[in-house]
């Protein structure tokens, strides 16, 4: 027993070293939460071995990088839990000795305490929690964070604790910058607000996209609040930036309903959040609860199921995707993770795998975020690590042993063979595809079976096949066979953008597809422009323009498209419904909306006349500002640019 705890807190120190200190953890939070919960367990069951230095009464770590500040209130942790049932159980408690409680339930931002000082509404100290106790001062650093105000709307004295964080979006950027020049990889947004803030220079930080939502406030002064809501509402009077997804709950029931819907819409939102903080409302209660050695009683956090697990690495398959490119992708001992098991995951390409120098056989943690698919973003290199083979890219195409070569100074390795199964069956997927020809009834094992009994050799295929071929296939009844041909048959006529993006036109994807079937109306008008006239495309320029034309000069291309007209594939030109109110302006989306998704928004925009871009100018003509909008929307304000909210923009396309 003794043993297990000592090797537990050694454990737990070191990963709090790493994770506080260098900002580099080596395990999982899901790992050290694990952990941590099993070495609280311990020592509640042998009260004797608890001793001041274990972890469990301790909160952070302080590193010696700036100078150390003692705060005058003491910063502590959260307690928290994966189960609902905990949540319910820690409600019952405070329901038993307080009565009925009002809860506040916030999201638990994974980024960095700081306490802000203001003396008369002017900042004048920031300090990093370090251990609750004493923390680092980098009240200059702080001065570059534009959501920190550096005077308040009220001349009140007030200490204001919140979290620093980076954006998602930005952490990626950083990361793919750091990546370019050779620097080190942030592992997730925390780690990289982390080691952002705490730079030396604080012109280091001036540059990265930090942010920081403020949720507790102890005013020194006269003001006093009731409640911990109002005293966030007041916060937001004074000029501070605040979480808008706050929500004022009625019991425990309430509260773990608001976890189960942002453990679903968490993805969506551009800062990392792993959590959900249970408040109690009444100040008064909260005093009369107080804190244990490093917890408040009357607050806990609801932990999200992990968004990164660990997992061994079983083989690289290497798949062969629509343009030839190889690209490797993990096999996985299956796990769950984000509410899926998870067998297979991206490595990007050869490269990638290059610098994770992943070996089969090793122990990695692979992640989920927003995306979709899952991708591998660390390799454990323990002793074993080094011991295995280095994995080297493949020289011969999989699918049909062809030479493999890159394309100019792509990174991406290609299989030139127009005839390689793998190949020929991508490209008829990517044809059938939501974002293609949306024929949905034919998936790729349709496809797959197709092939190599010999009824397609190409997209152009699937429109000469009868019912009595998809007959043919393994456990195809008649239903079935009538729903793929009419699948197939209906797909003839759908818009000229779905079947330019079908075409995979080298640097064409449905966005500039889009554009193109705007401009141009009919295939033959596209077919006819010059590499001028292509260039002079919203969006296109020189290179595609060229890979456009050439695209449309290739006998085998020609070829094709003669026969798909042959057999009765005719696209619908655009719909243009211009409108005055949108021709010509410049829109930028930023925020979730509620009533569509921000591509969905957008292409409504240019089929309206609108151009919609990515960044904020002088020349933008609208934003629209969706929930949580982060600093595109201090850019319009500060550049006086129209600012819609979703239902002015509903009303605008009405
Ligand atoms: P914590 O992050 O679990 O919870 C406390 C913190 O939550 C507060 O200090 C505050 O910074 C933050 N927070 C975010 N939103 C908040 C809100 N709305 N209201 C109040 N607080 C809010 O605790 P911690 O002590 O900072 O760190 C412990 C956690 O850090 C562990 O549970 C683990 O997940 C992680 N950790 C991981 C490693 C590792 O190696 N992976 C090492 C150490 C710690």
């Amino acid at each position: 027993m003794i043993e297990r705890i000592n090797f537990l807190k050694d454990e737990i120190n070191k990963a709090n070293y790493l994770y506080y200190v260098e900002d580099n953890p080596s395990i999982s939070d899901f790992e050290y939460d694990k952990m941590f919960a099993e070495l609280k367990e311990l020592e509640a069951q042998n009260p004797l071995l608890i001793t001041p230095d274990s972890p469990t009464q301790r909160v952070g770590s302080v590193s010696e990088k700036f100078q150390p500040y003692k705060h005058k209130y003491r910063l502590y942790s959260l307690d928290n839990t994966y189960e609902y049932d905990e949540l319910e159980d820690w409600y019952k408690k405070i329901v038993k000795e307080y009565g009925e409680q009002e809860l506040v339930c916030e999201l638990k931002i994974d980024g960095l305490a700081i306490a802000l000082t203001y003396e008369k509404g002017v900042f004048v100290r920031g300090v990093t929690r370090g251990d609750g106790i004493t923390g680092e001062d980098i009240t200059n650093n702080l001065k570059t964070v534009k959501a920190i105000p550096l005077k308040l709307f009220e001349p009140v004295d007030v200490e204001v604790r919140g979290e620093i964080y980076m954006p998602k979006s930005s952490f990626e950027k950083l990361n793919e910058e750091n990546l370019k020049n050779g620097e080190k990889l942030f592992a997730n947004p925390r780690n990289a607000a982390a080691g952002s803030i705490r730079q030396l220079d604080s012109k280091i930080t001036a540059k990265r996209d930090l942010s920081m939502f403020c949720y507790t406030a102890i005013f020194t002064g006269e003001i006093e609040a009731k409640t911990h809501y109002d005293s966030i509402m007041y916060l937001k009077k004074l000029g501070f930036k605040t979480n808008p997804n706050i929500k004022l709950c009625k019991d425990a029931e309430e509260a773990v309903k608001y976890c189960q819907e942002w453990d679903e819409k968490r993805f969506g939102l551009d800062y990392a959040t792993d959590g959900v903080v249970i408040k109690v409302n009444s100040i008064l209660v909260q005093e009369e609860m107080g804190f244990t050695s490093r917890a408040p009683k009357w607050a806990t956090a609801f932990k999200f199921p992990p968004e990164e697990v660990m997992t061994t690495l079983l083989d690289i398959e290497e798949s062969v995707g629509k343009t030839g490119a190889i690209t490797p992708v993990a096999i996985l001992k299956p796990v769950q993770l984000g509410g899926s098991t998870v067998a297979r995951a991206s490595l990007h390409n050869f490269d990638e795998v290059g610098r994770l120098d992943v070996r089969i056989g090793d122990k990695v943690y692979i992640k989920k975020a927003a995306e979709i698919i899952p991708k591998v973003v660390k390799v454990i290199d323990d002793e074993e690590h080094f011991n295995r083979p280095q994995y080297n890219p493949p020289e011969f195409c999989p699918s049909c042993h062809a030479k493999l070569n890159t394309h100019d100074d792509e990174v991406n390795l290609y299989c030139d063979n127009p005839l390689c199964p793998e190949k020929v069956c991508a490209g008829i997927e990517y044809w059938v595809s939501k974002d293609a020809m949306d024929i949905d009834k034919v998936g790729p094992s349709i496809i797959a079976q197709l092939y190599n009994k010999g009824f397609i050799k190409s997209a152009v295929d699937l429109y000469k096949l009868s019912m009595q071929d998809f007959m043919q296939l393994d456990l195809v009844k008649e239903k079935s066979a009538f729903n793929m041909f009419t699948a197939i048959q209906n797909s003839k006529h759908r818009p000229l953008a779905k079947l330019l993006t079908a075409f995979t036109i080298r640097n064409v994807g449905k966005e500039t597809a889009n554009v193109l079937a705007c401009e141009f109306g009919t295939l033959e008008k596209l077919m006819a422009a010059s590499v001028e006239e292509l260039a002079c495309v919203e969006g296109v320029g020189e290179i595609i323009a060229k890979d456009i034309y050439e695209f449309f000069r290739n006998p085998q291309n020609l070829n094709m498209i003669k026969e798909l007209k042959e057999l009765g594939v005719e696209p619908e030109p655009p719909v243009q419904n211009i409108s005055d109110e949108l021709k010509g302006k410049t829109f930028v989306l930023t925020g979730t909306l509620q009533n569509m998704t921000r591509d969905e928004a957008s292409e409504k925009i240019k089929q309206m006349g609108g151009k919609t871009s990515s960044s904020v100018s002088k020349n933008t003509s609208f934003v629209i500002a969706g929930e949580n909008a982060g600093s595109k929307l201090d850019k319009a304000q500060k550049l006086g640019v129209i600012i819609l909210s979703e239902d002015d923009f509903l009303n605008m396309i009405r």
